[in-house]
């Protein structure tokens, strides 16, 4: 997706050899012209596959999740991150490492909301090594509910996430591809 290509050019920064600070553009500061471009562009991949619901992880999952959920008509519904583990039979929860904050993080999503009549559009911002995909696919497996496929804002190429959840089986769709992280210098797919 070229506009979001362009947005990255300028004002995405490069913190090391595989961390990308987007805080201007997708996780602290949206612009929603942009975002309801993407929401758009993933509507239009994913229109014949029968979605009923796209679900997502707080917090910059949200918009984009929002804007494709929009496109669709469907509902969005996000996994909320909680600090502690507590046992909740009305939720399905999983432990997923976070990949920027060198954490763990519990995240939940309500029985009620998933059930095995649901196909789902995962939405994501941008998947590093697959650690959130995964705990988010085990939610989605454990309600019953079918995957119809996984949208991802940005695809580091260099990292194994994106490659773990296609060996799943499981469609993964991406608008950008980051190729590698040299200083100053973000290296995309064409
Ligand atoms: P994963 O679980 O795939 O390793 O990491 C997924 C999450 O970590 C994403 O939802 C994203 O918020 C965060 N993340 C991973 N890599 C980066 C990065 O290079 N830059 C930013 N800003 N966030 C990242």
């Amino acid at each position: 997706m070229e506009l979001l290509k362009e947005r990255i050019r300028r004002e995405g920064v490069v913190v090391s050899n595989d961390v990308l600070k987007l805080d201007a553009v997708l996780n602290h500061q949206v612009d929603p012209q942009l975002i309801m471009e993407m929401g758009k562009e993933f509507a239009r991949r994913y229109r014949e596959e029968r979605v009923t619901k796209v679900v997502t992880i707080e917090s910059s999952g949200i918009p984009i999740a929002f804007a494709t959920a929009y496109e669709l008509g469907v509902p969005m519904v996000f996994a909320r991150r909680k600090k502690t583990l507590t046992t909740d039979s009305d939720s399905y929860c999983e432990r997923i490492p976070s990949f920027t904050k060198g954490i763990v993080t519990d995240i939940m999503i309500p029985k009620s909301f998933l059930t095995e009549q649901d196909r789902v559009l995962v939405i994501d911002d941008i998947i590093a090594n697959g650690d959130a995909a995964r705990g988010i696919i085990r939610i989605i497996a454990k309600s019953g509910a079918d995957i119809a496929g996984f949208g991802v804002a940005v695809e580091k190429d260099f990292q194994k996430g994106a490659r773990t959840i296609r060996e799943l089986g499981v469609r993964l769709d991406s608008l950008v591809k980051i190729l590698r992280l040299e200083p100053g210098n973000i290296v995309m797919e064409d």
